[in-house]
Formats: structure tokens, C-alpha cells, sequence
């Protein structure tokens, strides 16, 4: 099969979907690799070594959706990609379509076969193309509430760890799956005071089994919610409904009963967002605030650290995307019952309940 692997062209975005070890991978099976021009800049990988793994490469992104059958990217495509999307190509990477419309109509008038890795989805319901990004957001996302605390950011002036005698940050963490864990091993690795709440009574089971004795686990509904973001100084929003729009946790009521300088991260702003006055914003700009908080909501976290991110996304992704090169994608999915779940929209049809139900599209 013909690969292609264009650069990513979303605002800050250096990750690349395949390494220079994934392209000799596929080249030993003897698939073609086409990489456009510094596509692997960001992430530290030069054009010389993927001619060295045997890709070529192609000088413009035109030319590589032009000559190939897949196209391997890691966001969704932009506007400007839109038409470059040939009927029949199948295009595997990020799309998260129940957040936008006008990609979703854009796919379907395309007619590409577009295999979503957020959809794609084990036996045991987990993700596991979405599971190394949210690793990564997850770490990141205390990181980026500890910096946005300081003073000069906006923050309420508060150390995460604390110092003896003076207690530590409080952080609030809603929704327990992967990200939500993560974040809860950083916040509390450096000292934090940790809640993670959740709607699953068997997960928050398995965390509290799990988590050091800083990490307090708490059901998680509006209530709750609303008694407990009055006295937090990091919110970090990981809820996740497959395929679907996030729901508003933190509603904008309960921001003026919040303590000044509190900061909201937003880690599921790719599905829509769980705070309410969130919108997604890019590692330029990655803050405002509302009523004295402030809030962090960057679409495309793992993006600041490519490095990390694109060793850890092509880890996961390498071994469908073989599969689907090897067999073709309809062989493959109809042998891996996981690969078929991220077809999310085939030849101008949503295929993918959750986005059809997103807006009201048949299925
Ligand atoms: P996950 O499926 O592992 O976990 C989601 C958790 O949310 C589950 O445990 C689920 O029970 C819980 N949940 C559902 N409804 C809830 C509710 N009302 N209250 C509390 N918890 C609830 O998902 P994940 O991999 O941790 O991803 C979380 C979010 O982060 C997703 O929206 C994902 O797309 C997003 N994400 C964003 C970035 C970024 O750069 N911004 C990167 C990676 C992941």
C-alpha cells in the first residue's frame, strides 16, 4: 500500500504519525512511505533519517495526499486539508467529529474513509489509540495548573507541595479514567491535597485501592461538584463519554463562588469540554479568565511535548496501522472488531453512532 505521512499543519502541533522506525516497519512489509518535507522536524526526526529507514520524500503536502492510498496523520484534518481528501482514501488519525460540525460535513462530502483513533475501542471498552495522549495530558495537565497558580499568571499565589508548616494546593480532579489518574499521580507526587471523583463506583473502588494516601475519592455528581470547586485551587476536567459531547460539569454559576485565582484545566475540551465556560484555546494562548479564574483549555496538550508524544502515540498506533496497509482496511476491520469501532464515516455515510447522534445525521 502507498503511505503518506503530511506534516501537521494545526497551530503548535509538532507530533508526526509515524517515526523513522514506523516507516522502516511498514517498508519491511513492503508497503511505500511518502513523508513530506520536515514532517518530523517538530518531534527531533530529520528528513535524512526517514530516507535512511527508505520513505521519500515529498516537498509539498499536496503531493502526499496526491500519490497516496493512506493517509497516517495525528490531528484532524484543517480546513485547508478538506479538499485534498480523495474519495475512497482512507485517512487514520485524530477526527473527534461530535466536537465539529463542519469537519464532519466536510468528511462526508469527501467520501474518504476516515478511521477515527479515538473510537477505536478494545473488548474491555478501553481506548487504546486515545490511552498514550491522555497518559501525556494527564501529567501534563498539573504541571500546566501548578505553573498557572503563580501569582504572575494569574493564580492564587499557592505552591502545590506546600512547605512545612503551610498546607498544600487542594485539587480536584473529575472523572477517573486515564487522564484523571495520571493527573492524580502527578498532583499527588508533589504534595498535593488530591480528589478524584467519578461516576463509576468500581473505578473509584480500583483508585482508592491504588492511590497514595494524599488522593481522596469521591462520587461524582452536581452536588458534590458544586461544594467542592468553592474550596479548590486546581480543577482538572477528564471526563469522557466515547464519541460524544463532554458534559458541563462546572456549570458557570458556581465560577463567583470559586476562590480568586483558581485554575480550571480543561483537559476535555477536545470532546466539547466539562466546564461549562470553557472554549479551546492553543499553546500561544492557553489561558483567559472569568470572574478571577482562570481557565486552561488547550485542544491539543500533548503537542507541547512532540517528543514524548509522538514516541508514545506511535507505540499504539503502528500495529493497526500495519494491519490496515497489510490487509486493506475492509479485511481489517472486519477481522479486528476494535479497528471496525473507528470507522466513523465511509464513503459520504456516518458509520459511528455517537456522531451521528452529535447532529442529527442518519446512520
Ligand atoms: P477515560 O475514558 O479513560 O476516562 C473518562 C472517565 O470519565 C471515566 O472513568 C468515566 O467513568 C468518567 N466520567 C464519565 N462521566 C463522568 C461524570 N459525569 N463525572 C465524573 N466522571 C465521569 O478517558 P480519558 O482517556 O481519561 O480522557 C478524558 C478526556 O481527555 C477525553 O475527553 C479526552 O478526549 C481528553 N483528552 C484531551 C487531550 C488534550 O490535549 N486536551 C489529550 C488527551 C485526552
Amino acid at each position: 500500500m502507498i503511505i503518506g505521512v503530511p506534516k501537521e499543519i494545526k497551530n503548535n502541533e509538532n507530533r508526526v504519525s509515524l517515526t523513522p522506525a514506523g516507516a522502516a516497519e511498514m517498508i519491511k512489509y513492503g508497503h511505500t512511505v511518502y513523508v513530506q518535507h520536515t514532517a518530523g522536524m517538530g518531534s527531533g526526526f530529520e528528513d535524512k533519517e526517514f530516507e535512511a529507514a527508505g520513505a521519500t520524500i515529498l516537498p509539498t503536502i499536496e503531493e502526499v495526499y496526491k500519490i497516496a492510498e493512506m493517509i497516517i496523520k495525528v490531528k484532524e484534518p484543517i480546513e485547508s486539508e478538506y479538499a485534498l481528501i480523495r474519495e475512497g482514501q482512507l485517512v487514520y488519525t485524530y477526527f473527534h467529529f461530535a466536537s465539529c460540525e463542519p469537519l464532519t460535513h466536510a468528511m462526508i462530502k469527501q467520501k474518504g474513509v476516515c478511521l477515527a483513533y479515538e473510537t477505536v475501542e478494545l473488548d474491555d471498552r478501553s481506548l487504546p489509540l486515545l490511552v498514550p495522549m491522555s497518559e501525556v495530558a494527564g501529567r501534563m495537565s498539573i504541571q500546566e495548573g501548578a505553573k498557572y497558580l503563580e501569582k504572575l499568571f494569574g493564580g492564587r499565589g499557592v505552591l502545590m507541595g506546600g512547605v512545612a508548616g503551610v498546607p498544600p494546593a487542594k485539587v480536584l480532579v473529575i472523572g477517573g479514567g486515564i487522564v484523571g489518574t495520571e493527573a492524580a499521580k502527578m498532583a499527588a507526587g508533589l504534595g498535593a491535597d488530591v480528589t478524584i471523583m467519578d461516576v463509576n463506583l468500581k473505578r473509584l473502588r480500583y483508585l482508592d485501592d491504588v492511590m497514595p494516601a494524599n488522593v481522596k475519592t469521591m462520587m461524582s455528581n452536581e452536588y458534590n461538584i458544586r461544594h467542592m470547586v468553592q474550596s479548590h485551587d486546581v480543577i482538572v476536567g477528564a471526563v469522557l463519554i466515547p464519541g460524544a459531547v463532554a458534559p458541563n460539569l462546572v456549570t458557570k454559576d458556581m465560577l463567583p463562588t470559586m476562590q480568586k485565582g483558581t485554575v480550571l484545566v480543561d483537559v476535555a475540551i477536545d470532546q466539547g469540554g466539562c466546564i461549562e465556560t470553557t472554549y479551546p484555546t492553543t499553546h500561544d494562548n492557553p489561558v483567559f479568565e472569568i470572574d478571577g479564574v482562570i481557565h486552561y483549555s488547550v485542544a491539543n496538550m500533548p503537542g507541547a511535548v512532540p517528543r514524548t508524544s509522538t514516541l508514545a502515540l506511535t507505540n499504539a498506533t503502528l500495529p493497526y496501522a500495519i494491519k490496515l496497509a497489510n490487509k486493506g482496511w475492509k479485511t481489517a476491520c472486519k477481522e479486528d472488531p476494535a479497528l471496525k469501532l473507528g470507522l466513523n464515516i465511509v464513503d459520504g455515510q456516518v458509520v459511528y453512532q455517537g456522531v451521528s447522534e452529535a447532529f442529527d445525521l442518519p446512520y
